[in-house]
């Protein structure tokens, strides 16, 4: 039984999740660049599980999105209506629950603020009341929504409507969309994008101890001649070096996670020791028959780079450097340049790499 309610969940969940509109999630976010740099606040409202999501988007969208350690750095003023339950039970008790929002944006609301409604109905009196006045005051309003919308999608400015009517894939989707919206947020305020060298590891910056084999512990790890002055001359290029690794190894039994963990400080040690920083290591450790996101040819292990770098990557001018058609496919499937090097081990000729003409082609 449990399985299959399970299965029912996830499946509507992912389906919905697929859904929606990321022409609505620009304007939100562009809503909410604009706000910062204007000035504006954020005041966000909602009931029950959605005045949690309010609660925790006001967290994510202050703190989350600012540089806490530069004090000039400009904040996102984003305040949550439904936190205050002594103000919230004295309007409700004096007035009406349906006041509760609409009296407290009375209070502390500007003309042109921005404010945010969450409900999975859609259709709660006192959001409705709420975002009416919010309209009259010049307010940009947006909607998360649920069940098809409501009658706030009608109202709302960025109405983002999940079609489900269940309150939890509601809920849940809502706040995805909000972190998807802050941490896209905290890249755009931490500065310019910035290209990245999307590096596979064996054959490009260490050898295989023997063909098809694994590099099981750091006694095994050698750099090639060209890895340095190839890793080198991407910074030099202005490049983040992010490495992307098939490691079946750890599938097979043939060494741990945390072996492979170590293997990785130790070669990004080492790099840095000599001036080349790593901004990441990421690897997937599944066998090929497990159908994981991340093995490559699937791009799973740009996606999580994507997610897990605190910058925001300019994928047009990013690459991905590789020895084997896999690394390629994995480029090209997101959409990146991509360099296929031989690896010097594995070429006929067994003739070195010439890492000039390689950065000459990138530049
Ligand atoms: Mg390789
Ligand atoms: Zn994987």
């Amino acid at each position: 039984m449990l399985d299959f309610y399970l299965r029912s969940y996830i499946e509507d969940l992912r389906w919905t999740l697929g859904e929606f509109d990321a022409g609505v999630l620009q304007r939100i976010i562009t809503a909410l660049e604009r706000a910062r740099s204007d000035g504006r606040q954020v005041l966000l409202i909602g009931n029950g599980g959605s005045a949690a999501t309010a609660s925790h988007m006001a967290c994510d969208m202050g703190k989350g999105t600012a540089d806490l350690k530069d004090p000039a750095f400009a904040r996102l003023r984003v305040v949550s209506l439904a936190d205050n339950n002594a103000l919230m039970t004295a309007i409700g008790n004096d007035i009406s629950f349906d006041d509760v929002f609409v009296e407290q944006l009375k209070i502390v609301m500007r003309d042109g603020d921005v404010v945010i409604a969450i409900s999975a109905s859609g259709n709660s009196p006192n959001l409705v009341k709420g975002v009416e006045y919010a309209k009259s005051r010049g307010a940009e309003t947006i909607g998360l929504l649920g069940f098809g919308g409501g009658r706030l999608a009608r109202m709302v400015d960025h109405p983002l409507v999940v079609s489900s009517r269940n309150y939890g894939i509601s809920e849940d989707i809502h706040l995805v969309v909000m972190h998807i919206f802050t941490q896209y947020l905290r890249r755009v305020f931490a500065g310019p994008a910035r290209p990245v060298a999307f590096v596979d590891r064996d054959g490009v910056i260490n050898r295989r101890p023997a063909p098809h084999t694994y590099v099981q512990g750091w006694e095994q790890f050698t750099f090639l001649d060209h890895a340095r002055p190839l890793l080198r001359g991407l910074r030099a290029g202005g490049y983040d070096i992010v490495v992307i690794t098939n490691q079946q190894g750890v599938g097979k039994g043939l060494l741990s996670l945390a072996t492979l963990a170590g293997i990785h400080s130790e070669m990004t040690r080492s790099l840095a020791a000599d001036g080349i920083p790593i901004a990441g290591v990421f690897a997937c450790p599944h066998l090929e028959q497990d159908g994981c996101f991340c093995r490559k040819p699937r791009p799973g292990l740009i996606h999580r780079a994507v997610n897990e770098l605190n910058f925001m990557i300019d994928l047009p001018r990013s690459v991905l450097i590789g020895d084997s058609d896999s690394d390629i496919e994995a480029g090209k499937a997101v959409g990146l340049r991509t360099l296929r090097i031989q690896d010097p081990d594995a070429a006929p000729t067994g003739g070195a790499l010439d890492v000039a003409q390689i950065l000459a082609a990138l530049a």
